[in-house]
């Protein structure tokens, strides 16, 4: 494969916020294996097409993880883009979000990396208002969609904008 040409996109976030199946809402195909092994530190990886580009999505639970921050470091440089998401029923979710939009600024090295803050199963009672989520997302320079993997709401967008952002991102920088 021609790595030049691979663009990895990463979606992080705590246990059960409905990472997997946001991917699979998407691309319609179930993640394969795990790609690292390294201890505490659990990714799951689909390979899909982008115009000219092959796409890595990689899914990264970083529930209980911060104990393995120095592990952790050489992954955010690796990241084109991250779909950082939350749980719109369960607060706390965007609350450690937080930590993860400071790992990003402190390690990610490259300029056109983009990032897209999403808060997931909007089909279920909200517990998070969306201008927090929205507020969140401002605050760090990130992207903002809503979300619902049940319904599949708003989840083509998530994944269009983003790497369609990357993508020009790219053709800007290098
Ligand atoms: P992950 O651990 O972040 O990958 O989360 P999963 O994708 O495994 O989802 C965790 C649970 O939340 C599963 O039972 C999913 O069926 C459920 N789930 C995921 N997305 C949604 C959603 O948009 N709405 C509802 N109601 N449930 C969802």
């Amino acid at each position: 494969m021609d790595y030049e040409k691979t663009l990895n996109i990463f979606l992080i976030g705590e246990r059960s916020v409905g990472k997997s199946s946001i991917v699979l809402a998407y691309t319609k195909k179930e993640f394969d294996e795990s790609l690292h092994t390294t201890v505490g530190i659990y990714f799951k990886s689909i390979i899909m097409d982008f115009c000219d580009y092959k796409v890595k999505i990689c899914l990264w639970d970083t529930s209980g993880q911060d104990r393995y921050k120095d592990m952790t470091s050489n992954f955010y440089r690796n990241m084109h883009g991250a779909i950082l998401v939350y749980d719109t029923s369960r607060p706390e979710t965007l609350a450690k979000l937080k930590e993860r939009a400071d790992d990003i600024q402190q390690y990610s090295t490259k300029k056109n990396m983009v990032c897209f803050v999403v808060g997931n199963k909007i089909d279920k009672e909200r517990a998070v208002p969306k201008k927090d989520g929205l507020a969140f997302a401002q605050k760090h320079n990130m992207l903002f969609a809503e979300c619902s993997a049940k319904t599949n709401e708003g989840i083509k967008f998530v994944f269009e904008e983003l790497l369609w952002n990357v993508r020009c991102f790219l053709f800007k920088y290098g």
